[in-house]
């Protein structure tokens, strides 16, 4: 006879534990109240579970940390630095392998190598700091997401994809020689961590080939990435991750990644390419902010648990977890009558506030207020995306609302059990029953750009 589990558990045992942060509903209250209603201002150790990001929050291996003891801290040619090299080129296949201390680094460097006014560069959808960085270069920032991928509702497998049709019709409409680059977020982090197939990749590289325009992967989950692969297309069921990864990479010209996401460290990243093309520049400027070019930024001790975590992520025993825990938490809101953003992604659940909270007007921030109930209610710290995050000022000083108004539940990488989240489905449920009452919030102030961070709220009357 032979058995047969339907139940996934945490694949890792506990060896170093750390102290939750527990305080009682007068404490939040008060907390809150000074923290002017923005959760960026609170102290982490007031905070129960942490769902703000799972950006350089992982919990780190044995492996990773005993690799951060044995770690060579030389200036030059340091032996972590060989181990991080080989390591992604393992991975990648790339030839240029370029240490940054973390993703926005790579993008700086990136574009001050291939950006300029007048050009463009062209994404399923360009991540915050990505657009800022090409726009900060001069050049103008086009997204082309496909359509469904902002319907909440349908359960579409690839989300993440880019309009390939609405791409080539711009490639076009703008000439080939204005579009500086293609950037693939994979998976694409803002429309909910949701990823890009295969068959899209290959597309939008024949495109690229064709009109001879450089494709990078913006691969800080990566592997999350190509488990979405062979979960969702037929053609890559057995294969294994490691060879979906290669052949991910082996479509493009080159990638960024953060590592403070799918490489379980808590800080870095690096920019690779297939050739020596932008190299050379790229390590002129790396040399003026980051540093030589066989550290870029970090410690030769980040350097090692990057190299480790970038192995440990592609386990598929893993990513089966971790892809299987976010849909539970996804599940247990859905079940709790939480309207959530389907199919769940990889790193957090999206939740849409507009649906959940209608009596609070648009210009009341109902996602913000939901973030703020999570916390009085359970100390769960969630972050807005929508009007505090996106929305649009029209100069007299109020905001406009933005497309979305989600609030997002980023999971940490091995931090969490599943009591733990447990606990964030039982909070939103005690919470949907108390729904009618959840008030609106007002600014008191907020700067004109990147208005989340720093904005002054209170609730209405
Ligand atoms: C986090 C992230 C970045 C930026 O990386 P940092 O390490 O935060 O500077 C870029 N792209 C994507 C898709 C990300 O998720």
């Amino acid at each position: 006879m032979k058995y047969k589990w339907r139940n996934i558990i945490e694949p890792f045992k506990i060896k170093t534990v750390e102290p939750l942060g527990f305080t009682t509903y007068e404490e939040r209250e008060k907390i809150l109240k000074e923290a002017f209603y923005n959760l960026f201002n609170i102290r982490a150790e007031h905070v129960l579970i942490d769902l703000l990001t799972d950006s350089g929050t992982s919990a780190m291996s044995v492996a990773q940390w005993s690799a951060i003891m044995s770690a060579d801290e030389s200036y030059a040619g340091a032996r972590s630095y060989y181990h991080f090299e080989s390591t992604i080129k393992e991975i990648t296949g790339y030839e240029e392998i370029i240490p940054v201390h973390q993703g926005r680094a790579a993008e700086r460097i990136l574009f001050s190598v291939i950006g300029g006014k007048g050009k463009y560069s062209v994404s399923n959808s360009h991540f915050d700091t990505t657009r800022a960085n090409a726009e900060a270069s001069g050049m103008v920032a086009v997204d082309f997401p496909v359509k469904e991928a902002m319907d909440f509702e349908t359960e579409a497998p690839f989300k993440g994809n880019m309009d390939t049709y609405e791409f080539e019709k711009f490639i076009k409409e703008r000439g080939a020689e204005n579009i500086s680059i293609c950037i693939i977020t994979a998976t694409n982090n803002t429309l909910g961590g949701q990823p890009v197939s295969m068959k899209n990749l290959k597309e939008v590289s024949r495109l690229c080939k064709t009109y001879k325009i450089p494709l990078f992967i913006d691969c800080a989950r990566f592997a999350e990435n190509a488990y979405f692969i062979r979960l969702r297309e037929e053609e890559y069921s057995k294969k294994p991750v490691k060879e979906i990864v290669k052949q991910m990479f082996s479509l493009a010209d080159g990638a960024m990644m953060s590592a403070k996401k799918d490489a379980f460290a808590n800080i870095g990243g690096f920019l690779a390419m297939k050739n020596d093309g932008w190299a050379q520049t790229a390590r002129q400027n790396l040399i003026l902010t980051e540093g030589f070019r066989t550290y870029g930024g970090l410690a030769g001790r980040d350097l090692d648990a990057i190299a480790v975590g970038l192995k440990e992520v592609m386990d598929e025993r893993y990513l089966e977890y971790r892809i299987k825990s976010t849909e539970y938490l996804g599940r247990g809101l859905k079940n709790a009558r939480i309207p959530i953003v389907n199919p769940p992604g990889g790193h957090g659940i999206y939740v849409n506030a507009r649906k959940f909270l209608p009596h609070i007007n648009e210009n009341n921030f109902p996602a913000q207020s939901l973030v703020c109930e999570l916390y009085l209610a359970g100390g769960i710290r969630a972050v807005e995306i929508g009007m505090l995050m996106f929305g649009k000022w029209d100069g007299k000083g109020n905001i406009l609302p933005g497309e979305m108004e989600l609030v997002r539940l980023a999971i940490p990488r091995r931090v969490y059990t599943q009591s733990h989240v447990d606990y964030v489905i039982e909070v939103f449920s005690e919470i949907e029953k108390n729904r009618g009452n959840i008030k609106g919030l007002e600014v008191i102030e907020a700067p004109p750009v990147l208005t989340h961070f720093t904005a002054k709220l209170k609730p209405l009357d």
